[in-house]
């Protein structure tokens, strides 16, 4: 493959309703979207979601990054010299997750065009085939908007939730009454977007929620392992990393009680396929189960790309979020959006086979 040039833009597309959690609140995505095209003038898209409270990028960084590097991305042919990139720019990768997200993404899309395969084929996975299972992810609103959003959910037939906690102990307590009273009982992990900094007054605090929560994500402050473990032994409840989990190297911090751990592995801030690849393969030898995680407000490239980690380690799944699509934003960038259906249900038996990540990008 010879790459013709290669672009990255900002994109910012409305929310139909904005969404909120502990950490911040937004109304638009905010993305940036690299577009790579080859000298046989095929055309390829990438994502990622700078988020300067998860990797502490922005859109900005993201930009001079990808200024900084543009130039050097023309060595790249093949699969071979993308993985070699990537192992040669670990520390600049370290420090610019998301936006090496976008590229490798494009990248990847290139080369598998190119070779008239899917992006799975290349990367010698599974192709892409059956239903994936989504959670339907319950923000920081106010009641009424709380209660209109689990409404919609329950009507589409979901039963696996994730909802987040603000901290008026109250207004919490009320939204997890509505859990409590369903005539089903439901799955609900929560998430506390870091919210305490003790783990005694979060032990206490989801205790007196007095729900059989799945999971907590997030409760304290980032990376205070000895504190979620504290967590862990009082309620007996496996604890979600997300913000504490950014990359291979903290596993370190995992390995003497597995057990404990779920990892929210999201492509984006993970860096890409390759790191996300590798980060599933090492929670497998650990047993440590994974979610595989979403940005708010990212487009149907990012969804698809989680799909390819999802359809790869089905066994280390206990949820998948994201794929929201145009519930959220007022449009997708891609021909069609990528997103959940009754129950949660994305059917991904179209993509089997097709050429990169297989998406129509005739609007753009
Ligand atoms: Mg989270």
């Amino acid at each position: 493959m010879q790459l013709d040039h290669v672009r990255m833009e900002c994109l910012q597309i409305p929310f139909k309703q904005s969404f909120s959690h502990a950490a911040a609140s937004r109304q638009t995505t905010e993305t940036v979207i690299v577009k790579a095209v080859s000298q046989n003038g095929l055309a390829a898209y990438g994502e990622g979601c700078p988020r300067y409270y998860v990797t502490g990028e922005t859109i900005a960084s993201a930009l001079q990054f990808f200024d900084k590097i543009k130039q050097k991305l023309s060595t790249i042919h093949n699969l071979h010299d993308l993985k070699q990139w990537v192992n040669t720019h670990a520390m600049e990768i370290d420090q610019n997750a998301a936006a090496w997200c976008a590229i490798e993404l494009a990248l990847l899309d290139l080369l598998a065009k190119e070779s008239h395969q899917s992006v799975e084929a290349l990367l010698d996975l599974p192709e892409l085939c059956g239903c994936f299972q989504y959670s339907a992810v319950l923000g920081t609103g106010n009641m009424a908007a709380y209660t209109q959003q689990l409404q919609r959910y329950l009507h589409r037939g979901f039963t696996d939730f994730k909802v987040k906690v603000c901290g008026d102990f109250a207004q919490d307590q009320d939204k997890i009454a509505l859990l409590r009273d369903h005539a089903k009982p439901l799955s609900v992990r929560l998430d506390a977007n870091n919210l305490w900094n003790d783990a005694e007054q979060a032990s206490t605090y989801i205790k007196n929620l007095n729900f059989p929560f799945r999971a907590i994500e997030e409760p304290l402050t980032v990376n205070d392992y000895a504190g979620c473990r504290k967590i862990h032994d009082a309620l007996q409840i496996p604890i979600i990393l997300d913000e504490s989990f950014l990359g291979h190297a903290q596993f370190d911090y995992l390995i003497e009680d597995p057990q404990t751990w779920i990892i929210n592995l999201r492509i984006s801030k993970m860096g890409g396929l390759f790191r996300s690849l590798a980060i599933a393969k090492t929670a497998k030898e650990l047993s440590i189960p994974l979610i595989i995680g979403a940005q708010v407000g990212e487009t149907s490239i990012l969804t698809r790309a989680a799909l390819t980690v999802a359809n790869a380690c089905r066994d280390q799944i206990v949820a998948q979020e994201g794929a929201f699509g145009t519930y959220l934003l007022e449009r997708d960038i891609t021909g069609q959006a990528l997103m959940f259906g009754r129950e949660g249900k994305l059917d991904a038996s179209g993509f089997y086979g097709k050429a990169g990540f297989a998406f129509d990008y005739q609007k753009l």
